[in-house]
């Protein structure tokens, strides 16, 4: 039988992990992680921002159903504050003129080029033609963030188990058996696939439903700037369209291709072409010659067909819950997805909180993509 669980969380991740903190409240639960730490796939290599105003409809009405809990969260395990200021410029270039009235539509507000280049002291004003900032775009603490949850989840008598990788799965009376790498066998009422970029996979060994859950890569790096110019009040700048963006991290300057190419689940590098082009962009727009690259690293952003997450009940197997596809906006949407799953567990409903903010229920339900 092995060890016995009401409900087994697959992926500690901060999907899984912010699940299982909800979840805990009223069950007995357990990650089961692969890695020995938590966070180490997409969740360590974000670009770390909260941008409500980013992505397709439900992400938005999730990210704004989040904003709560990031401004007031415990601080018996969040002891300091999730979010800093930070600010999101679109740069405009001669010929895309057209984002403009898609950045407006959004709430972004225009920017004087004089001005964001006192922000931005190394930006060529002259190869912009207009830029629009969203002022309500911030950082999160995201090891903060984690690292809260994985304290609440063992708060509340929840276990976290590393170094632990699912292989399979059986039904005794009912309950699953999961099986591990490691030959140790777990037991649970109920599981929950909070696997990231491995979600179809973990759900093709449960015989649930053939959800394709693409894992896209996207490289980033961190660039080295004169010692005399400090980048950390500067706003995360991106191109329209969403061509490349830069933004300070740790007195850096991370810089992405904003590439998205899809792949098979694994450990991600990142994609030095992708990288190549990214320099010559930000080269267009800075007045900074990059000579050599820091740090680079790639993470899978992970995205359903339609491009909503994926959260509920599948439609084939009981008692396994969907918790996928978070494509890039998994760090600022975890809040509220994780409080939608603990309540479809048990209530059957989505909070009123969340649907308020905008989200339809059924644009994230796994049934929507039974027929893809
Ligand atoms: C470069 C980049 C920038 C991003 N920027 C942002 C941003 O600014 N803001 C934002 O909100 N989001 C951002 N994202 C997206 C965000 O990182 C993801 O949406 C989020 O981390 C997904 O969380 P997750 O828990 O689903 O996945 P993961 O963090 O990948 O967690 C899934 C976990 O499941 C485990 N696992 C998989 N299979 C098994 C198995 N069989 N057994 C046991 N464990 C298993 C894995 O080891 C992994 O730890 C960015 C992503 C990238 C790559």
């Amino acid at each position: 039988m092995g060890t016995v669980f009401d409900i087994i969380i697959i992926g500690g991740g901060i999907a899984g992990m912010s699940a299982a903190a909800e979840l805990a409240r009223d069950h007995k639960v357990c990650v089961l992680e692969m890695e020995p730490a938590a966070g180490y796939h997409a969740t360590g290599r974000s670009a770390a921002t909260f941008v409500p105003s980013y992505g397709p409809p439900a992400f938005r009405a999730l990210a704004q159903a989040s904003e709560g809990f990031f401004t007031a969260a415990d601080p018996q395990f969040w002891p300091a504050p999730l979010l800093s200021p930070r600010g999101e410029v679109m740069l405009i270039a001669a010929g895309e003129e057209a984002h403009i009235a898609e950045g407006e539509a959004l709430g972004l507000a225009h920017m004087p080029l004089d001005e964001l280049q006192r922000r931005v002291p190394l930006l060529k004003r002259d190869a912009l033609v207009a830029a629009l900032i969203d002022e309500a775009a911030r950082d999160i603490d995201v090891d903060l963030m984690l690292q809260g949850y994985a304290r609440l989840v063992r708060a509340r008598s929840g276990e976290i188990v590393f170094r632990t990788r699912v292989t399979g799965f059986t039904r005794h009376y009912g309950a699953w058996q999961v099986q591990t790498a490691g030959g140790e066998s777990y037991s649970a009422g109920m599981v929950v696939n909070a696997a990231g970029a491995w979600a179809s996979e973990v759900a093709r060994l449960a015989q649930a439903q053939a959800i394709n859950i693409t894992p896209k890569r996207r490289s980033a790096m961190l660039l080295d700037l004169p010692a005399d110019c400090a980048p950390d009040d500067w706003p995360l700048c991106f191109g329209a369209g969403e061509t490349f963006y830069f933004k300070p991290m740790g007195g850096r300057l991370m810089l992405s291709p904003a590439d998205a190419t899809p792949v098979d689940p694994h450990d991600a590098w990142a994609d030095d072409m992708a990288l190549a082009e990214a320099v010559e962009k930000f080269q267009q727009v800075m007045d900074f010659e990059v000579t050599h690259a820091g740090q680079t690293w790639g993470g899978l952003r992970s995205f359903a067909n339609d491009g909503n997450p994926v959260a509920g009940f599948d439609d084939t197997q009981d008692n396994f819950l969907w918790l996928a596809g978070q494509g890039g906006y998994g760090i600022q949407s975890a809040p509220a997805l994780s409080r939608l799953a603990a309540a479809l567990v048990n209530t059957g409903q989505p909070p009123a909180d969340i649907v308020a903010a905008g989200l339809e229920p059924a644009t994230v339900s796994p049934s929507r993509l039974s027929q893809q």
